[in-house]
């Protein structure tokens, strides 16, 4: 992944200085197909973040576009676009993490779409292969240590965290959060059924204790010392870092952030991202809305508010990102992520990850 330069600033947006901003070049509101509604978008989002609204707000202004959200659990949008089948009124579903954007795509609840926008903004191997969704933000899962009782330059891969060395010190959430599975899914498409199996093995032998709470819990665990090492994506770590509360930024402090694979493959990377639903009433507008999504002005403040990585080239990080530096990505095409859940998820069973 490239660091990104500071072209563009929340202040001065400059399209053209960032290259990729979206064009307004798509059909305007009343020219919306199918007798929808003209003028609106309804969208189904996972994220309740301030930031997401204004940049609804400030796509109504430019378009004229109402936009229309209902925020719900990622797992609870999937369901109830699944209740509603076609008489759904949603067009576009925003969700995080390749292997549940890949389970929305494979319960037919989306569509693809041809956009040179998107294909422009969005890295091929950030969205769907069959253009059903697209990435719209990036975060790594990274491996998480205490300063003062790990020897970092030790650390440098996942599978350093299986080492005999390491017993009873490291931290991880349960194997049903969809972040595991897709990084376990990352290492089944890299290097097999038999190195995955022998990895969550061996991060079951070393488990600090049985896995409980989020990304979060196990950085606040190492921390408290509950364990030494943990794994979590490093928007948590920015939120440690920029929060109000002194305990947490405490937190943040007393931990170091290591990139795995960088010799190889690269870090796992995973997505937050967005598809057009299959029965779309106001399809054009939300083709628009995430275009809008993938420009510049949103780009930059998806960065600057919730940490993450942009998909966009040329946007500027958060600090706390630019303070960890460049690091190689791994590219792996994401649409491999939501094929190999299922294995991922038997792997786990196996090896008694809970
Ligand atoms: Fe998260």
């Amino acid at each position: 992944m490239n660091r990104a330069y500071a072209l563009c600033t929340l202040v001065a947006l400059s399209l053209m200085a960032c290259g990729g901003g979206e064009p307004n070049d798509a059909p305007s509101a009343d020219e919306a197909g199918g007798g929808a509604t003209a003028g609106e978008v309804n969208v189904y989002s996972h994220r309740h973040y301030d930031t997401d609204q204004r940049l609804f707000d400030r796509f109504s202004e430019e378009t004229g576009i109402a936009v229309n959200v209902v925020t719900a659990s990622a797992d609870e949008l999937i369901t109830r676009l699944e209740t509603e089948g076609a008489a759904s009124p949603a067009d576009l579903l925003i969700t995080v993490d390749a292997g549940r954007l890949h389970r929305a795509k494979s319960r037919g609840l989306l569509q693809p779409i041809q956009s040179e926008v998107l294909d422009r903004n969005v890295p091929a191997h950030l969205r769907d292969r069959e253009r059903q969704w697209y990435g719209l933000t990036q975060r790594a899962r990274v491996i998480v240590y205490h300063r003062d009782r790990v020897d970092s330059s030790t650390v440098r891969d996942f599978a350093d965290l299986t080492d005999a060395r390491f017993e009873g010190r490291v931290l991880i959430r349960s194997s049903e959060n969809v972040y595991n599975q897709s990084l376990m899914a990352s290492i089944l498409a890299h290097e097999g059924e038999r190195a995955a199996s022998a990895w969550a093995e061996g991060m079951v032998r070393n488990m600090a204790r049985s896995p409980s709470g989020g990304d979060t819990d196990q950085v606040k665990a190492v921390a408290g010392g509950a364990g030494d090492l943990a794994v979590a994506n490093t928007y948590y770590l920015v939120r440690l870092a920029q929060s109000e509360d002194p305990e947490e930024r405490r937190v943040f402090e007393q931990v170091g952030v290591i990139f795995p694979n960088q010799a190889d493959r690269g870090t796992h990377v995973n997505v937050s991202g967005a598809g057009i639903t299959a029965n779309a009433p106001n399809r054009e507008n939300a083709i628009r809305l995430l275009e809008f999504l993938s420009g510049a002005e949103a780009q930059a403040l998806f960065a600057a508010a919730n940490g993450e990585y942009p998909v966009l080239e040329g946007i500027e990080w958060a600090p706390t990102l630019t303070g960890w530096g460049d690091f190689r990505a791994d590219t792996l095409d994401l649409t491999r992520l939501g094929e190999l859940n299922d294995q991922a998820v038997r792997i786990f069973d196996r090896a008694g990850w809970r």
